[in-house]
């Protein structure tokens, strides 16, 4: 999937878990939010894909609850 930088639009270089902005120079990371209950989620990598896990909600959560950002790493 690809990534924006949030301060240019510009599309990201990937760099394993991390983006790389070349107009910044910085790194940046996706961020995950809760839709149900807006707190920070903690990504988990299963069977290749990651997954979202939301640690008040104690459960997994879809793509189409959740909302990301790109924020510095
Ligand atoms: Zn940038
Ligand atoms: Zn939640």
């Amino acid at each position: 999937m690809e990534r924006l930088c949030p301060k240019h639009g510009t599309p990201l270089e990937s760099r394993g878990k991390l983006w790389h902005c070349e107009a910044c120079n910085a790194l940046y990371k996706v961020r995950g939010e809760c839709g149900d209950c807006g707190s920070e989620l903690e990504k988990v990598a299963a069977c290749g894909a990651s997954n979202w896990w939301c640690n008040r909600c104690n459960e997994l959560k879809s793509k189409s609850k959740i909302k990301t950002e790109m924020v510095a790493a």
